[in-house]
């Protein structure tokens, strides 16, 4: 299996209402002194060649284009460079500048993530987001002209104050952009942050579950006419630039990730740093184990976690091939869900498959989830 190795930057220029993120507000002392800690701990990771790299945030671009790109350099010559295919950086769209592609393509980077979240100017306030409409369009052109030959969106539905209209015109404008894959997720109203405070006071203020199943049927409808394939129940693609990291996840392949909050599964065993800024670069200056927690996952329950994955692509699960890596059965070991979902309509055999249906889309979370539920001894 390929390995995935994902760089966690957890500064940014300003904290959003809804993120449940390990992020900080940008410090240039303390982002000065994160980069010496990742650097420690790149150089203590074991040397294995990596199919993709994944610098996310946090917000990369607080750090300038010189050193984001030096980062990648580093990361991508610990883990043989020679073989990683795909390299993304997220990037705020409000403080990239005209040549920090060029440096970010020199470097390696394949595909940019670019964090719109919404193209209507008082959603974006909403979210707490402070870039314009003529931010992301310089981005998506600054990107082609330094030839990135892959550009993503993040966009949001379900925000406070969206309309049907108004969500269809987001997505008609990244269509318009000409970019190549759109990643469009819905509100969650995350504990522990601000908007879990405005929720306790004022719960009508979020759109309801019916509104947002509605949205999320105008996304599959307006990019699936447009050309982009929902390769995942969050992610459309143009032929050709599905994101392989992302995909190595939901094959739950084996992935290493660096940082704060940063989590890793390799050989069988989950691991997640804790999210202590301080704790993190303490430890990564002193190579000392960074405090967090980790667990392997053996049996029905890694299963359950491959099942939960492979579920959420377009394809859905291999019965054969889910054989013979796993040993397990699925017919037979999750006969009940599989025979429950099937026959309320949400999920559909399709040769050697077992997908989610269009309809099962909208409750891909509960359906996922009763997969982890089957007891080890079923
Ligand atoms: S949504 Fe992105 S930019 Fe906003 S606080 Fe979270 S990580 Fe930072």
């Amino acid at each position: 299996m390929p390995l995935g190795v994902y760089v966690h930057l957890a500064f940014c220029p300003y904290l959003c209402p809804y993120c449940d993120f390990a992020k900080w507000p940008y410090r240039a002392s303390a982002a000065r002194r994160y980069l010496e800690a990742l650097e420690e701990e790149l150089d203590s990771m074991p040397k294995r060649p990596a199919a993709t790299v994944f610098i996310g945030g946090g917000t990369p671009n607080t750090y300038d284009a010189t050193t984001l790109a030096a980062l990648v350099s580093r990361v991508r010559a610990h883990f043989a460079s020679d073989i990683s295919h795909e390299v993304t950086v997220e990037v705020n769209p409000e403080l990239v500048r005209a040549d920090d592609f060029p440096a970010y393509r020199d470097a390696g980077v394949t595909r940019l993530s670019i964090g719109v979240q919404s193209f209507d100017a008082d959603e974006a306030r909403t979210l707490g987001r402070k870039h314009s409409l003529r931010d992301v369009e310089r981005a998506v052109d600054w990107a082609r002209k330094a030839r990135v030959p892959s550009v993503s969106v993040d966009l949001i539905f379900a925000v406070p104050g969206q309309t049907p209209h108004s969500w269809r015109t987001s997505l008609q404008r990244a269509v318009a952009l000409g970019v190549d894959h759109i990643s469009t997720y819905g509100l969650t109203v995350e504990e522990g942050t601000p908007y879990a405070s405005v929720r306790a006071r004022d719960p009508g203020w979020f759109l309801d579950d019916a509104v947002e199943a509605q949205l999320y049927e105008i996304a599959m409808d307006e990019l699936g006419t447009a050309g982009y394939e929902q390769y995942e129940i969050s992610n459309f693609a143009r032929p050709g630039h599905r994101c392989a990291h992302n995909e190595n996840y939901w094959a739950n392949g084996e992935y290493v990730g660096m940082g704060v909050g940063a989590a890793s599964y390799v050989g069988g065993v989950r691991s997640t740093h804790a999210r202590n800024l301080g704790a993190y670069m303490d430890a990564a200056l002193a190579h000392v184990p960074i405090p967090g927690e980790s667990e392997r996952l053996d049996g029905t329950r890694r299963a359950g976690e491959a099942m939960m994955l492979a579920l959420r692509t377009a394809q859905g699960v291999g019965l054969r091939a889910f054989k013979e890596r796993y040993d397990i059965d699925v017919l037979t070991l999750y006969a009940n869900p599989i025979a429950e979902y099937t026959s309320t309509g949400l999920l559909e055999r399709h040769g050697d498959f077992v997908r989610l249906t269009r309809r099962g889309r909208l409750f891909a979370n509960d359906v996922c989830a009763a997969f982890l539920e089957v007891p080890p001894s079923a």
